[in-house]
């Protein structure tokens, strides 16, 4: 074996010479070196991207989250009252005392964080029925919900 090795080797120097052996040689450690600062220079890429996507995510989070302090500041605002259908916390009181408790209402960004609307601004949040809420998911406005609810009560503000 280790005579065939030699005799291998003495082929190649015959072939190649010396100097042939050490192009190839840096070649090879030159091609490895390039494959290697490839390969760092890729990971350091999606590290970055990864960052950079964390980073979104945690800003939109916090744009998106209102505070407890800012959502009671909008019901008493609104009055209590769904900026759609009109539905109150005091219409339903009117029927029975204490009923209103069981309305839920909730604090809706106008336009959504996504799209570009403010988190925290309040004059880009307002209460609504979980109702109409659930309907105004995505890109529709109030208008757009108003066309489209018929709850069987009407309880429209020009009434
Ligand atoms: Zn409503």
């Amino acid at each position: 074996m280790i005579r065939y090795m030699k005799k291998l080797s003495a082929e190649i120097i015959g072939v190649l010479g010396y100097r042939g052996i050490m192009i190839l040689l840096a070649l090879l450690l030159f091609f490895l070196l390039f494959a290697w600062i490839k390969s760092r220079l890729r990971y350091r890429k999606y590290k970055r991207g990864i960052d950079k996507k964390e980073a979104e995510q945690r800003a939109t989070r916090e744009r998106r989250y209102v505070t407890s302090k800012m959502k009671e500041h909008i019901l008493e605002r609104d009055n209590y009252t769904c900026q759609i259908c009109g539905i109150s916390r005091d219409f339903l009181n009117s029927y029975a005392e204490g009923l209103g408790d069981y309305l839920l209402l909730e604090v809706d960004h106008i336009v959504p964080v996504k799209q570009g609307g403010s988190g925290d601004d309040e004059d880009n949040l307002q209460v609504l029925c979980w109702r109409c809420n659930r309907k105004k998911s995505g890109t529709k406005t109030n208008e757009d919900v108003a066309e489209q609810i018929d709850y069987g009560i009407h309880l429209f503000f020009d009434e």
